[in-house]
């Protein structure tokens, strides 16, 4: 159990970055990348050269392991960005920040991107008063997020709403912290985006 459970630290050790997969934790200095922060295994302490493939890879690999997305929704993503007139890199990243489950995490109402998704897969949000419960529902400028009345009591939400209160909300969007909703400005722009990646790595690998 006790190996599962530090499964999503051993992500953020193989990319060597924080990447934010367990809420509060990662906010704290038990975060295991304070640590230990050096890749998992044996040879983790030897720094390993990689090739140009191998570069790309880990920025893909990083990319969908912060947004908690598979590999089929993922190249959904590129070819939507790929088809769309902005560079393709930077609407990908936009295409990823527009998840509901994404947005509800950045409002703060769940400690992490995982539990932003299950919190939307139980119905527990709405978007402009209709009932969503799709964590890839891809939100617009505009659109309002709210806790639905029947989930107020959610204890969960509570707490994250307590844990998160002192974490920047992106000015991208606006939350009403007592009404524990939230509201998407505009689109998110590329320097708003925290992830550490280079996105144009993506593009490559995926255009070969
Ligand atoms: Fe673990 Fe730190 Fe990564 Fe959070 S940011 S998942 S605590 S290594």
């Amino acid at each position: 159990m006790a190996r599962y459970k530090d499964e999503q630290c051993r992500i953020c050790r193989r990319e060597g970055q924080k990447l934010f997969l367990k809420g509060s934790r990662c906010y704290s200095d038990k975060c295991s990348i304070s640590r230990r922060n050096y890749a998992p295994g044996q040879n983790g302490q030897k720094k390993k050269k990689l090739s140009e493939y191998g570069t790309q890879l880990r920025e893909k690999q990083k990319t969908k392991a912060f947004y908690g997305v598979g590999e089929k929704q993922f190249r959904k993503y590129f070819q939507m960005a790929s088809s769309s007139k902005g560079k393709t890199g930077e609407v990908l990243l936009q295409i990823l920040e527009s998840r509901l489950d994404n947005v509800v995490y950045r409002l703060g109402f769940a400690s992490s991107r995982a539990q932003a998704r299950m919190q939307v897969t139980h119905g527990a949000f709405e978007v402009n008063g209709q009932k969503v419960d799709i964590p890839s529902y891809l939100v617009k400028p505009g659109d309002v997020i709210a806790l639905r009345e029947i989930r107020k009591d959610n204890g969960a939400i509570k707490m994250s709403l307590e844990e998160t209160a002192s974490r920047p909300v992106p000015a991208w969007l606006e939350k009403d912290a007592e009404k524990v909703s939230g509201k998407v400005l505009a689109v998110v722009a590329r320097e708003e985006i925290d992830l550490p990646v280079e996105e144009h790595l993506i593009v490559e690998l995926y255009s070969k």
